[in-house]
């Protein structure tokens, strides 16, 4: 009954079962231009119908066997010096994109004239939204990440209302973006991407964290055409297994589905959703008429029923993909013996030479058409609304203490 239930808030994220915010934010983050949403239990109010005991709050269980496999991770340490930054620093430009609690905005610096961009989360929606956790994660996880391609995080601050993170503004637009614009990729092309995305997802891994929302919509292009993963709001550090049922429904791994605790091979998994939907253009278990149930059932059944039709897919790419897809993690590429080297040395990518792409001394595929520095115009158009009228007003404030490590760096 429980699962039951569960699963139906999974399948219609926007029933309004027991409070107007969930549904207020379930609609934000099922965003426009065909943007796929990512969903979280923790984003329900119905801790009514949650057993505390096994989905209440994050969890974690140790795993023997998983507790060796990350032993090698690097510490956690903030990477860089944390900038002092404030509202008042920046000029707002225009909106990026929407998140699950509020925007992304391209902004200027009026001290340096460069650009970056700002993200915003609105507390209330935040702690309403049951993502207190998560948003402090993505914040502590961001900062000890360094890595061509992953986004890079400046600093961040909060007032009254909101929570506000400074990254690099990455101009060429989403992966999403291009993929949806193209139809498909060339081998070659979602070769490239796919071996970039691995190489991210290794970095993470080695430092014990898991990503958890990997798919188009959160691969950015920079002004040369590599990749930068954004979008940490579910990464996580973890010494062995987690529970939270997390994600993007086309990109679930069915141990995340099924409730069962799951590792990092959860990430593996969603690359291979990736690899297939870059090749195909659609995900696997793609339905024109959005069924969750039906989605959540298909990939449980496993990936043999998955055609690949041979204009799209290569031999070595579908033997890949289905071994990425794996549905057994301890059989899952990357989540066996050899972790990532298994994934690298797949014949897939035998023309790829990881140390030089590790290097960005591959060309990439597609550059950009950039006309300048701040120039946004990859990205889609969003109303405006007049929402950054609201921020860094002073009044009432009853949740930044959970937020400890956002300072206030303006007057309240
Ligand atoms: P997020 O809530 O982090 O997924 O961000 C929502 C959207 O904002 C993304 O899908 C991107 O389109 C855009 N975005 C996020 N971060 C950046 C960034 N650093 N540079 C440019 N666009 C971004």
């Amino acid at each position: 009954m429980l699962l039951r239930r569960m699963a139906h808030q999974l399948a219609h994220p926007n029933d309004d079962l027991s409070s107007p915010v969930s549904s207020e934010y379930l609609s934000q983050s099922s965003s426009s231009g065909g943007h796929r949403g990512s969903i979280s239990t923790q984003a329900t109010t119905m801790s009514d119908w949650t057993d505390k005991r096994m989905f209440g709050s994050e969890m974690e269980v140790v795993d023997e066997e998983a507790a060796r496999v990350v032993s090698n991770a690097r510490p956690l340490v903030p990477v860089r010096p944390k900038g002092v930054y404030r509202l008042d620093d920046f000029i707002i430009q225009r909106t990026l994109g929407t998140g699950s609690f509020g925007r992304v905005h391209l902004v200027r610096s009026k001290h340096n004239m460069r650009f970056y961009a700002i993200k915003v989360l609105n507390k209330d929606r935040v702690v309403k939204m049951k993502q207190v956790e998560h948003t402090n994660n993505e914040q502590r996880m961001l900062e000890c990440v360094q890595h061509a391609f992953i986004i890079n995080l400046w600093g961040y601050f909060q007032d009254a209302a909101n929570l506000y993170m400074v990254m690099d503004f990455v101009p060429g637009g989403e992966l999403f973006t291009l993929l949806r614009r193209s139809n498909r990729f060339p081998d070659p092309v979602a070769k490239f991407y796919a071996a970039e995305v691995g190489l991210a997802l290794n970095y993470l891994h080695g430092l014990g964290i898991i990503y958890r929302d990997l798919k188009p919509e959160n691969v950015l292009l920079n002004a040369d055409g590599h990749i930068k993963v954004a979008d940490f709001g579910f990464a996580k550090a973890v010494d062995t297994t987690t529970w939270t049922l997390c994600g993007t429904p086309d990109y679930l791994a069915p141990e995340v589905i099924g409730q069962q605790r799951y590792n990092k091979s959860v990430d593996w998994y969603a690359l291979g959703i990736l690899i297939y939907e870059m090749l195909f253009g659609l995900p696997p278990y793609h339905m024109t008429e959005t069924n969750h149930l039906i989605l959540y059932d298909r990939i449980q059944a496993g990936p043999s029923k998955i055609a690949f039709p041979p204009a799209a897919f290569s031999e070595h790419a579908r033997d890949l993909i289905m071994k990425l897809m794996e549905t057994d993690p301890s059989k899952r590429y990357g989540n066996m013996r050899h972790g990532a080297k298994d994934v690298f040395a797949h014949p897939w990518f035998r023309e790829v030479d990881w140390e030089k792409l590790e290097r960005r001394e591959i060309t990439a595929p597609y550059l950009p058409r950039i006309a300048g520095e701040g120039d946004a115009s990859a990205f889609d158009r969003y109303p405006e609304d007049d929402v950054s009228l609201q921020y860094g007003k002073t009044g009432p404030d009853l949740s930044g203490h959970l937020f400890p490590d956002f300072n206030y760096t303006a007057e309240r």
